[in-house]
C-alpha cells in the first residue's frame, strides 16, 4: 500500500505495447480534427464514422432492443449516438457529453464592405479570444449559406492547398507604439478583427468597385447575391492542421482541441462497444463556448426529448414520469478540457492541485470562479466511483483545479446536466493554450481519455 499519493508523467506509466496504440490512435485524431474544424463539419464526419461503424439513424426504426446502435442529428450541430443496453432504461444511462464548437470569429449578418480599395468582411468573435492570437494568421472560411427557397451550400476556402486563404492585418512594430502601452486585453477592439478579401476592381462596377467583384465571384462560385449572406452561417478558423508537436512526437498542436479531443475520443468510445449493460449514450453538442445556449446547446430540452423517444421505442414507456426516473438514475462524464501546468506562467497555477501534460486523462471536482461561484461540485461519492473504475481499467488519470482560486474560472456543460438530477463529473484532457488558434494537448492523455470514457461505458 502506497500511503503518500504521488503521479508520474503518463508515457513511463505505459507498458511498451500501449504505447504503440497511443501513437496510432493520436493519428486519427490529428486527421480527423485537421477534417472538422467547425460544429457542423464536426458532426458530418461523426455520423459517417458512426454509419461505418453500424450505427443507424435513430428515425429509421420503429423499435429498440440490446445491442442496437443508433444514431441522431441536431439540425447539423450535434449528434445523440447510443449502443442500447441489456437493463432497462430506467436502471440509468451511462452519458459522456462533449462540445464541438470552439472559439472563432463569425461572419456578421451584413459583413462585406470596402475601405480605401480593399474589401473586407467584418466577424463578431464567438468564444473567449485573446483578439491579439487572430491577427496575421492564416485564416480559412467555413459554413454554410442558407438561401431563401432552403437551397443551403456549403462553403469551405483555405483548406486545400490550391485555395486562398485569408488574413487581419495588424500594425507595423515601428508605428505600433501607441497600441505597445495597451493592456493586452485593449490593444485589439472587437470591431478591428475585419479579414482581408481582396483588392482587384470590377471594370463594369460604378462604385465600391472591389466590393462588387468579390460579389461576381461569390455569385459565379456560389450562385448567390449578397442578400443571401443575410441568411448564412460562416465561421472563420485558422488554417492550420494538426501536427505532432516536439522531436518526441509526445503532443498535437491544433486549432479547437477544446473540445474536440474529448467529443473525438467519446465518440470513438462508444464507436467500439460491445453490447453494455446499461445504455451507453456519446452526446456532443453545440454553443458551450457562449454558455449552451440556443437548441443546439446543452440548455435545450433536445436530450430529454431525445431519451423519451428511447423510451417510447425500446420500453413502450411514454409517461414524463419514466423519463423523470431514467435521468435520476443516470451518470454523466462531462468531457471537457481543463488547463494543463504551463511553466513559462507557473504563476496561474498552485503545483498541487494542477494538471500536467500527458499525466493522464483529467478529472476536475468543480470547475467556477471565486468561491466555487457557479460550479457543479460533484460528490465524493461519484468521484469515488470514477477513481474506482479507471483503476480497475488500467486508465491512467489525475485531478486538479482550473488555476488559482481567485485566479479567474469557467464553467462546462457539467451544471445543465446536473439540474437534470444526474451525477456528473468533468473529465478530459488538460490543454496547453486553451482558446488559442494553435491549442496543444498530450498524446497519452487523449489515449486516456479513449479508454477512460469506454472504460465509464462499461460499468
Ligand atoms: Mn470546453
Ligand atoms: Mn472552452
Amino acid at each position: 500500500m502506497e500511503l503518500a499519493y504521488s503521479k508520474k508523467n503518463g508515457f513511463s506509466e505505459l507498458e511498451s505495447s500501449e504505447k504503440e496504440k497511443v501513437f496510432e490512435f493520436c493519428e486519427g485524431y490529428r486527421k480527423f480534427i485537421t477534417k472538422a474544424k467547425t460544429e457542423r463539419e464536426f458532426c458530418e464526419e461523426a455520423y459517417q464514422a458512426l454509419e461505418r461503424a453500424g450505427f443507424v439513424p435513430l428515425e429509421s426504426i420503429g423499435s429498440l432492443k440490446a445491442g442496437d446502435k443508433v444514431y441522431t442529428v441536431n439540425r447539423g450541430k450535434g449528434i445523440f449516438a447510443a449502443v442500447i443496453g441489456k437493463k432497462p432504461l430506467k436502471d440509468g444511462i451511462n452519458l459522456v457529453g462533449a462540445h464541438i464548437d470552439s472559439p472563432r470569429l463569425d461572419l456578421k449578418p451584413n459583413p462585406l464592405y470596402e475601405d480605401n480599395g480593399i474589401a473586407f468582411f467584418k466577424t463578431h468573435y464567438y468564444g473567449g479570444i485573446k483578439k491579439f492570437h487572430w491577427l496575421t494568421i492564416p485564416l480559412t472560411i467555413h459554413g454554410v449559406i442558407v438561401k431563401k427557397d432552403g437551397t443551403q451550400i456549403k462553403v469551405n476556402i483555405g483548406e486545400d492547398e490550391n485555395d486562398p486563404i485569408f488574413c487581419i492585418s495588424d500594425i507595423l512594430p515601428h508605428l505600433g507604439q501607441e497600441q505597445a502601452k495597451k493592456p493586452l486585453g485593449e490593444a485589439i477592439s472587437g470591431e478591428s478583427l475585419n479579414i482581408i478579401l481582396g483588392n482587384i476592381e470590377a471594370d463594369d462596377a460604378e462604385k465600391d468597385k472591389v466590393k462588387y467583384n468579390i460579389l461576381k465571384y461569390l455569385n459565379e462560385k456560389y450562385d448567390i447575391t449578397e442578400a443571401d449572406l443575410l441568411s448564412s452561417e460562416i465561421e472563420v478558423v485558422p488554417a492550420f492542421e494538426a501536427r505532432d508537436l516536439g522531436f518526441d512526437r509526445s503532443m498535437i498542436a491544433g486549432y479547437g482541441q477544446d473540445d474536440r479531443v474529448c467529443a473525438y475520443t467519446a465518440l470513438q468510445a462508444v464507436i467500439d462497444m460491445g453490447v453494455p449493460e446499461k445504455t451507453s449514450v456519446c452526446l456532443l453538442v453545440d454553443k458551450e463556448e457562449i454558455g449552451s445556449m440556443g437548441c443546439t446547446g446543452m440548455q435545450s430540452r433536445y436530450f430529454e426529448n431525445v431519451l423519451a423517444k428511447l423510451c417510447m421505442l425500446k420500453e413502450k414507456e411514454t409517461s414524463d414520469f419514466y423519463l423523470r426516473e431514467v435521468l435520476s438514475n443516470s451518470q454523466c462524464l462531462s468531457a471537457d478540457v481543463g488547463a494543463a501546468f504551463d511553466p513559462n506562467f507557473p504563476e496561474t497555477c498552485e503545483k498541487n492541485n494542477t494538471a500536467y501534460i500527458n499525466n493522464g486523462l483529467l478529472i476536475t471536482k468543480y470547475t467556477g470562479s471565486r468561491g466555487k461561484s457557479g460550479a457543479s461540485d460533484a460528490g465524493a461519492e461519484f468521484v469515488a466511483k470514477i477513481r474506482n473504475i479507471f483503476e480497475e481499467n488500467g486508465v491512467n488519470w489525475q485531478i486538479g483545479e482550473l488555476g488559482k482560486v481567485d485566479g479567474g474560472g469557467g464553467g462546462t456543460i457539467a451544471q445543465f446536466v446536473a439540474n437534470l438530477d444526474m451525477d456528473v463529473i468533468d473529465c478530459g484532457v488538460a490543454l496547453l493554450s486553451m482558446h488559442s488558434p494553435y491549442e496543444i494537448a498530450g498524446k497519452a492523455d487523449i489515449y486516456m481519455a479513449y479508454k477512460g470514457y469506454k472504460a465509464f461505458f462499461e460499468n
